[in-house]
Formats: structure tokens, sequence, C-alpha cells
């Protein structure tokens, strides 16, 4: 989707005020040489921030509105090393507010409903973002955090709340807490709100139909102010995003060329308005592509499919750019199999090859199965793997799910 005049202006707005401020993204332009940009051409021109950079501005590098108007720090956290600092200023705090809001109102969320949040509250911005988006709302919030599920669910049955907010893993466990106590009755939950983790359809499945309740997905990272920057409306066809505070693209993650809509790629996020720590073009690593088109829900909002992975997962075979996650899709749908696979890719007589192996249990026809798997990942992926089945067992088993992919071309 090509940036429109109207976020090009507020692109310039920013580039203005990082090179003013001299933050560290500021002497980076005008390093670069860089004071504005004219065309959508120049714009993809525009160099990449990236996780790295974040972290060698720790700790105020990246502020960029004066001391005086940053009112908060939010800090990502920190698997791997130095956290990322992101300092807000009261405007970056209310936009935030304002764009959770539109959230709960695309899941049809009002202010009698009686939200219950359950991620937790502190230097993450998760917490606290699902509290601002509802008290600008007008709904009642009921501030949990995470843990102690007695309390939880206590809480839950007397102040009746009608939406939770959770991860998705919380989520399930509270479903399951509830059936095991047989406290279905006294539950008077309608919606979940579920942030920022990948999850399966199965498990989507399983907690919806466990609660009673309908799903939505909020996306959002601390770099970009946190959650709420886009969420599915009531068709579940992906999210919509509010084009009016970012500017997103989607790009190919090995060359940095944006893809066409429609196409897998990286999410490459821009801060249109953001005062304390604005950035551009940053990328995320979160996978996923561009719906084109308009929803039936007829929002204008642009929408962002489910994320599909990382980009280190990608696999380039064929000249294709390939996710374990979109095998794992199409593998789910066929009930003859088990969850374990593996993904072999060789490169053979200058070809290169994908072979999926699948368990089955010896009952069904392994050869007309393994057509029949073969057809359907070819119209996901564009091109026909080896699909081979085998006895219930005979693959590796392992948690990681990286070990399932195994590049033989590099060896
Ligand atoms: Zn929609």
């Amino acid at each position: 989707m090509q940036i429109s005049q109207q976020q090009l202006d507020l692109v310039n707005d920013r580039i203005r005020a990082l090179v003013e401020a001299g933050s560290f993204y500021g002497k980076k332009l005008a390093e670069a040489g860089i004071t504005h940009v004219e065309t959508p051409e120049d714009f993809t021109k525009l160099p990449f921030s990236e996780k790295k950079d974040l972290r060698d501005a720790y700790p105020l590098g990246l502020m960029t509105a004066p001391e005086e108007e940053i009112v908060r720090i939010h800090s990502s956290s920190g698997t791997t090393g130095t956290p990322v600092i992101i300092p807000y200023t009261a405007k970056d705090v209310d936009d935030w507010a304002i764009m959770f809001k539109r959230c709960y109102e695309t899941a049809g969320i009002t202010n009698m409903d009686r939200i219950q949040i359950t991620p937790g509250y502190g230097l993450w911005t998760a917490g606290i973002g699902f509290q601002n988006g509802a008290e600008k709302l007008g709904a009642m919030v009921i501030p949990m955090g995470p843990g102690n599920t007695d309390k939880q669910l206590q809480m839950m049955q007397d102040m009746k709340s009608t939406v939770l907010c959770s991860t998705s893993s919380y989520a399930l466990l509270l479903a399951e807490e509830i059936e095991k106590r047989g406290i279905k009755d006294n539950i008077h939950l309608k919606k979940g709100v579920i942030g920022s983790e990948r999850w399966s359809d199965k498990m989507r499945k399983h907690i919806s139909e466990s609660l009673g309740i309908e799903l939505y997905d909020i996306y959002g990272l601390t770099e970009i102010y946190g959650p709420g920057i886009g969420i599915n409306c009531e068709y579940n066809e992906g999210m919509h995003y509010w084009d009016d505070y970012l500017y997103i693209e989607v790009i190919d993650p090995k060359t940095g060329e944006p893809v066409p809509d429609g196409e897998m790629g990286e999410i490459v996020i821009t801060t249109l308005v953001k005062e304390g720590a604005p950035l551009i073009r940053y990328r995320t690593h979160d996978l996923s592509r561009i719906i084109p088109g308009k929803c039936k829900c007829g929002r204008c909002y642009p929408r962002l499919d489910t994320i599909m992975g990382r980009t280190d997962d990608m696999m380039k075979i064929k000249g294709v750019n390939v996710f374990p996650s979109q095998i794992e899709e199409v593998l789910a749908n066929f009930s003859e199999i088990n969850s374990e696979y593996q993904i072999r890719i060789s490169h053979l007589d200058g070809k290169d090859t994908m072979r999926i192996y699948v368990e089955s249990t010896g009952d069904v026809d392994f050869d007309a199965l393994s057509k029949r798997i073969a057809e359907k990942v070819k119209s996901r992926i564009g091109f026909t793997p080896i699909v081979k089945v085998v006895e219930v067992g005979v693959l590796p088993r392992s948690m990681k799910k990286t070990a399932r992919v195994i590049d033989e071309r590099f060896d």
C-alpha cells in the first residue's frame, strides 16, 4: 500500500522533529543528509530502523521531545541483553488510548462492558495499554494483572466481567479452571481480547467454545506504542490497523524491497505522529501481509493478516518465500495425521526440493493421503512438495519448532 501525501507530510514533520532534537535517529538522518522526503519513492529509500539501534540508544537516546514533555517510559522485555526504553509524551499516551479505544469498539465492546485485565502492569506496555483504552471507552475496568487464579475467578464471577483481556495461554488456563471447578454458569464473559502471541486455530476454537465467547486478536509492540494498533473485526478476515497514526509496509525480509499487497513479508512500521520516540521504517521481524480490498464490515482502515511468525523462520525454496506456519496450517486440516511433521529442503540436480514428512496410523492409504496433502500444500505455496506419510512415532519429537525444518542445501 503506497504512502499517501497526507502520510508523507506527517513523516516530514517527524523527520524535522528527529533532526532538531538531535536524538539517536535524528543524528543518523542528519549524517545521511536527509531533511525531508518528496515522493513515495523517496520514502522507500529512507533507511530502516532496527531493534539493535534501539538498544544502542539505551537509556534515553530515543527521546525526541523536550524532557519536560515526557510523562512516562516503557521498556520492552530484554530477554537478551540491553532493554529498549521508549519515552512517551502526554499526547503519545492519549493517542495510544484513542487507538486502543478503537480496538475495543471494533470488537463491539461498549461502555456498558466490564473489562477484566490480566496482562502485567509495570514497565511493560501490556496491562496499562488495555486499561487506558478501556477508560477512554468509558467501560468499567477490573485491573487484575496476571496470576492468582482463585482471586481472578472470584472477581470474574462477583463483578460479572463481560470481557477478558489476556494472553492466549492464560485464557486457556482460565477456561480449563472454569471447566474443572464447574462454575461456567456463574461466568458472564462474552468476549476475549487476546494479545500478541501466535496461537493455533485449534487453541482458539478450544478457548472460544469452552468459554462460549468471541475472540479478538490485538496487535502491537512496545516500540510502537504497545498493544492496540490493530484488531480483527466481526468478519475475522485480518486485523484493521490505524493508518492515521501508522504507516505500514510489507517488505521482502531478504532484499528489503516492498512486496505487492497480498504477498507475505516482514511488517515495517512508521509512526506518523509519535512525539516521545518517533520511529521511521521500523523492522518488526513479524511476518504477515496486507489484505487487499475493502473489508465486508465497511470500515476504511486497511488490514493486516494474522501474524504468521517471525522472519527468522522464513525459507526460500524455488525462489518462493515459504514459512513453516503456512505448511502447518495446511496440515492442521487433515484429521488423518497428528501434529508432528518434518520439512527437509535439499538441492538435487540443480533443483530445490521440499519433502514433508507427516505421521499417520496404519489404517489409511498412505499414497492417496500424501497426494491429497501435496495438492493442498501446492495451492497454498505455489509448488508441489514431496509428501511422505510415515507410521506414528517415527519422527523425532522436539519442543523447538525450528528443529522441524532441516535445510540440507547448505550442508
Ligand atoms: Zn472489517
